[in-house]
């Protein structure tokens, strides 16, 4: 009999409307529980609720929390497979801090749901049937963490809520998903062409992110200035590039030994220095910004972070973005 391990954390997939209001909320009981015979017949589940947070209120600490927990299961358990049900606001942030800090021998899939359980066209009960199928799915294995919704299979570092409400929100902008739950059959068709893990045993740095914006000025830089940050993603315009007027504001980050990675807010594409004009990507690099192609500014704060933490980050952290 295979054994899965289900975790819960919380998120919208855990939650119920109240009739009145219609306002979504935590309940007392894991509305999920009561379907939890529905995926036991050939297999058996270990299920735990570890936390029940809205996954705005989840920190990098609940997420070194998660990554605790399964490493646990890697080296003492035995496991076929692991499901995480987590809220979808953050999930994709959840997804790539597990995809770089665990190397796991069997899958690990993350779900979420766009509407409760108790609302009509809930996609909860199906995202998780379909997370369980490909955890169970011996072609999962070394792929990476992996984000089941709607009948797609993301890799956590491409993946994106691209939706505030569509069950249809999960996407991966330019390169696709890498595979489809369809009636109960789990296929691939993609495979990222590189692994990259790191071990991470603490959360100490800080590290932000900001969107440029036309006319940006350097006020938001030297505000961060006098702070103790140690890393910043800004998701800069177009191919990577940020206005003149940024400038003063990016040398002072730089010159206090702030690393400065460089993605863009474009939904697609990939960041490059392309550009030679003052401000353009080539002109940051030059300045010491290190690129980071193909990450959205989000999944680059978590890899600067996860770099940072490391013994050897000031010699890996080019090697590893660019
Ligand atoms: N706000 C909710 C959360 O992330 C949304 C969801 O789960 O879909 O917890």
């Amino acid at each position: 009999m295979k054994r899965i391990l289900l975790l819960h954390t919380g998120g919208t997939i855990s939650m119920s409307t109240d009739q009145r209001t219609g306002a979504v909320k935590p309940t007392e009981e894991h509305p999920l529980h009561q379907y939890s015979h529905l995926f036991e017949e050939n297999i058996e589940i270990s299920e735990e609720d570890i936390f029940h947070l809205p996954s705005p209120h989840v920190t990098l600490h609940n997420m070194l929390d998660m990554q605790k927990r399964l490493i646990k299961a890697i080296d003492e358990e035995h496991f076929d497979g692991a499901v995480i049900t987590h809220g979808t606001d953050t999930l994709e942030e959840t997804a790539y801090f597990l995809d770089l800090t665990l190397d796991s021998p069997f899958p690990i899939v993350l779900t979420g749901a766009m509407r409760p359980t108790d609302e009509l066209g809930s996609d909860g009960v199906s995202n998780l049937q379909n997370a369980i199928w490909t955890a169970l799915s011996m072609d999962s294995k070394d792929k990476g963490i992996l984000v089941v919704m709607n009948e797609e299979i993301h890799t956590a570092r491409y993946v994106t809520k691209t939706h505030t409400t569509n069950i249809a929100t999960f996407r991966t902008p330019t390169f696709g998903p890498i595979g489809i739950v369809s009636k109960h059959k789990v296929r691939f068709f993609q495979k990222l062409v590189f692994d990259e893990t790191y071990p991470v045993k603490s959360i100490s740095k800080n590290v932000c992110l900001l969107k440029a914006f036309a006319g940006m000025d350097s006020t938001l830089f030297d505000a961060l200035a006098s702070t103790n940050i140690d890393g910043l993603v800004i998701e800069a315009l177009g191919a990577g590039n940020l206005p003149p007027a940024t400038l003063p504001g990016i040398k002072r980050l730089l010159n206090n030994n702030v690393e400065i990675v460089i993605t863009s807010r474009a939904f697609s594409g990939i960041a490059q220095d392309i550009y030679a004009y003052k401000g353009g990507g080539k002109h940051l690099k030059e300045l010491g910004a290190i690129f980071a192609p193909g990450l959205t500014g989000i999944k680059a704060r978590i890899k600067l972070q996860v770099i940072l933490e490391q013994d050897n980050a000031d010699d890996l952290i080019k090697q590893c973005f660019d």
